[in-house]
């Protein structure tokens, strides 16, 4: 399940907003200051942070900025009317998003999706490696070139890669090629030759 940690100072703010959370189908935390944040970000890891900018204390800014120096986990901010220049540097800091107080308990869902739906598009965009027309998709392990799908079956000839890094299958031939090099200067292979 998702989890939405939910840093309000404003109880009835946070109950309107722990309630739509959890009717759209989240599973929701609720803490009230910047100090309990941060700790509930360490131990709980949840999934995105609605975090009010106006808390007691340690503020949201400086929870943000500190939660960004070691997690990713997208933060969509709770922001008093007029505040713009909290709103900028709550973007640069490296919130997700921002909703001005008051606002629509639907509004806010809707944005908190919208941002699950785009840092999980783009954690999955991590597993693409691309160079020129050849596209890599390690997590569905499909290779493409210039947008069509490479079939990557291994042939059924002695060739295949079993055979090929079988260091027994190359001792009697002279010509041992590149797979078989390969083996040869692994690091397990170099750990058991004598120095
Ligand atoms: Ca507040």
């Amino acid at each position: 399940m998702t989890t939405v940690l939910v840093v309000e100072d404003e109880i009835e703010i946070a109950r309107v907003v722990r309630d739509y959370l959890r009717n759209a189908g989240f599973e929701v935390i609720v803490v009230g200051d910047g100090g309990s944040a941060v700790a509930s970000v360490r131990s709980a890891k949840p999934d995105l942070l609605v975090l009010d900018l106006g808390l007691p204390g340690r503020d949201g800014l400086d929870v943000a900025r500190e939660i960004r120096r070691w997690s990713d986990t997208p933060i969509v901010m709770l922001t008093a009317r007029g505040d713009e220049t909290d709103r900028i540097v709550g973007l640069e800091i490296g919130a997700d998003d921002y909703v001005v107080k008051p606002f629509s308990p639907k509004e806010l869902v809707a944005r908190v999706r919208a941002v699950l739906r785009r840092t999980r598009t783009a954690a999955r965009g991590d597993e693409i490696v691309r160079a020129g027309d050849v596209e890599i998709d390690t997590a569905k392990m499909r290779v493409s070139v210039g947008g069509t799908q490479v079939d990557l079956t291994p042939p059924s000839s002695s060739s295949s890669p079993r055979s090929r890094a079988n260091p027994a299958a190359c001792s009697h031939a002279r010509s041992c090629s590149t797979p078989c090099t390969a083996w040869r200067s692994s690091p397990t292979n170099a750990r058991s030759t004598p120095t």
